[in-house]
């Protein structure tokens, strides 16, 4: 029999990240201060962020950096997770490309978003901090520091966007499970909160509005860093224990990816994945080519613009130079939270710049059309972020049975589906829709970019 799934024993996981900033071409433009237009250091950075992750994020010239002994006894409770072959999912697309998938959503939390959580919470542990705060849209973010957070003996605070909490309810409630308080944002808690309250008493609430509470209660509070989910260089470099992971598990199945595939929303499982290999593009000669795959209703990578921009839609964040939407951007209320995101993180942006990857955009009918084949084929109800790359997946395989090339895919499945099944009940009814955005309502929130 053909092996199905190929995991490395405990002993055999990487012991150091992959900080593909060493390796760029180019180097991406600095982080700038809104007022001063000054590039921002570690110092300007470190009264919010672990200083250890301030230091990383700015780093540029080391190519490996030493997963410290106690996080890798932390990933050791889930690591390594499975590179599988999608050998049923082949077969339905009767399709000559060998489809392979790293199985990210095998941990206590179900999503990727834990491999960064545990390394931030392990250095603001490490520098003194005894509580941390962060905010979570659809709360996978949360649901992982909530966990690393209780794994490294810290107080969480998370501020949830209020609709998204109603929306799904569990999310909450295995954060509370794991011992954080959880605040439905905006809350009456911070100043921020007070104000955006007095104006409109029914706020919905919206990342904006919840980075905006953190980071002042991480600011006002001793003892207290904020965390982040996606979009920063240094969690792009902790994601890469997925691609370095992978890089072994290909070795295994004998093979060498053609082309790799995530789903994008800041850019951490994509760069997670991508950045070892794309090591292989840049200093070895491999012709591998990268795929993102973003939702069509929130297009930044195939229909967002390259210029400074604040990383949150109340402009509290330093000046960012990526791809975006304008921080005013308001995605359509997608199923996939976790794709609702203006922008792309610092070093996604000038690869895409520089050619060395490309976006797609995908339908969110086409995602879940991908996510139900990939469950009745695969058996694993994929989270409607992961969809994308299965959807991006499928468009690739069937590129291969036109040209009959046996083309290598390897996609991120980044997380599992099993808190988002209310979404599958709207497909399975039929009441799903799409939400392209149109070039008008993307040309509005780029007018309103700072110059
Ligand atoms: C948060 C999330 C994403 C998107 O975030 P990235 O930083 O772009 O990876 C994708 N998939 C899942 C399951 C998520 O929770």
């Amino acid at each position: 029999m053909k092996q199905k799934r190929f995991i490395l024993q405990e002993n055999e996981l990487p012991t150091a990240w992959y900080n593909i900033q060493a390796d760029m071409p180019t180097k991406p433009l600095p982080p700038i201060h809104p007022a001063t237009k000054q590039p921002l250091g570690v110092d300007d950075l470190a009264h919010i962020f672990p200083r250890e992750c301030c230091v990383q994020e700015l780093d540029t010239e080391h190519d490996f950096i030493p997963i410290p002994d106690e996080v890798l006894e932390k990933y050791r409770f889930y690591r390594s997770t499975p590179l599988v072959r999608a050998y049923a999912l082949e077969k339905a697309l009767q399709t000559p490309a060998h489809i392979y998938f790293k199985n990210e959503s095998v941990n206590p939390l179900g999503s990727h978003k834990i491999n960064s959580a545990l390394a931030q919470c392990y250095y603001a542990k490490q520098e003194g901090t005894t509580n941390v705060t962060t905010e979570t849209g659809a709360g996978q973010w949360g649901a992982a520091l909530a966990y690393a957070a209780r794994v490294f003996d810290l107080e969480a605070a998370v501020y949830q966007v209020k609709i998204s909490m109603q929306q799904k309810p569990y999310r909450s409630s295995i954060m509370r499970t794991f011992g954080a308080a959880v605040t439905g944002s905006p809350s009456m808690s911070t100043r921020a909160g007070k104000d955006i309250i007095t104006r409109d008493p029914h706020h919905p609430g919206s990342l904006g509005t919840a980075i905006s509470e953190a980071v002042e209660l991480a600011t006002t509070t001793p003892n207290c860093k904020y965390t982040l989910g996606s979009v920063l260089n240094h969690v792009g470099l902790h994601q890469t224990i997925i691609g370095l992971e992978a890089e072994k598990q290909m070795a295994m199945a004998g093979e060498y990816p053609d082309v790799v595939i995530a789903c994008f929303g800041g850019g951490s499982n994509f760069g997670g994945l991508a950045f070892p290999f794309m090591r292989h593009n840049l200093k070895d000669g491999k012709h591998t080519e990268f795929i993102a795959a973003e939702p069509d209703s929130c297009p930044k990578l195939t229909r967002g613009q390259f210029r400074y921009d604040f990383g949150d839609e109340a402009g509290y964040t330093p000046l960012l130079p990526m791809f975006t939407l304008g921080h005013t951007f308001k995605p359509a209320n997608i199923h996939a939270g976790g794709l609702r995101y203006h922008g792309a993180g610092m070093i996604i942006s000038q690869l895409l710049k520089d050619g060395l990857m490309r976006g797609v955009d995908i339908p969110q009918l086409e995602s879940f059309d991908a996510g139900m084949l990939f469950a009745r084929t695969e058996g694993i109800i994929p989270a409607p972020e992961s969809s994308h790359a299965i959807a991006a997946t499928i468009r690739e395989a069937e590129k291969c049975k036109q040209t009959g090339e046996e083309k290598v895919i390897l996609f991120n499945l980044s997380g599992h589906g099993l808190i988002d099944m209310s979404a599958y009940d709207q497909y399975l009814n039929g009441d799903l829709v799409n939400h392209r955005v149109s070039d008008e309502d993307i040309q509005q929130t780029l007018n309103r970019v700072p110059e």
